[in-house]
């Protein structure tokens, strides 16, 4: 998926890009991620001066990723806008650009790593499979949603723990 900076300029057309990338790999080893994938995307390229190329439109993703609390596996719909300045061979101008385009040594430009780390950003820190989700019982595992286990779950000073070891009964 690669631009080409100085070509979008001379031509003075925007070019569209319309791609599904396969973003099974990027997620590999990671726990919080049980299945992703593809990486829809749709990006306008266009020159907006010499060596410079805005590129902006939409990311979206669908993954599969465990519940925070009772591991059960969550749809999470994840739709990202995408922005961003590239600048070819030499340097910003202002601090403005500076702050806000990417540097690139190169007129050719593969735009995949840039796609796929705003939307690895984008990805719920805690994913929920219900707003209420009563999660898994700390001392037998159940799922609580399915039902009480009948443990005591009330939490217990660790000083008084310690006493109840000493004097059982
Ligand atoms: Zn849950
Ligand atoms: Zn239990």
């Amino acid at each position: 998926m690669k631009i080409h900076v100085h070509e979008l300029n001379a031509s003075g057309v925007p070019r569209t890009i319309r791609e599904t990338l396969d973003v099974s790999g990027l997620f590999k080893g990671r726990r919080d991620v049980i299945e992703a994938g593809p990486l829809r995307v749709e990006l306008r390229a266009q020159g907006v001066q010499e060596g410079v190329a805005l590129v902006e439109g939409g990311l979206e993703l669908d993954l599969t990723m465990p519940c925070s609390r009772c591991l059960k596996p969550v749809p999470v719909h994840v739709a990202v806008p995408f922005r961003e300045h590239f600048i070819v061979g030499g340097e910003p101008q202002t601090e403005e650009e500076a702050d806000s385009f990417i540097p690139s040594a190169n007129n050719e430009i593969d735009l995949t790593p840039y796609v796929e780390e705003a939307v690895q950003l984008e990805l719920p820190l805690v994913p929920l499979c219900a707003e209420d989700c009563k999660g898994l019982c700390p001392e037998c595992g159940k799922d609580l949603n399915e039902g009480e286990c009948g443990c005591d779950r009330t939490p217990v000073d660790p000083r008084l723990a310690a006493l109840k070891d000493l004097f059982p009964g």
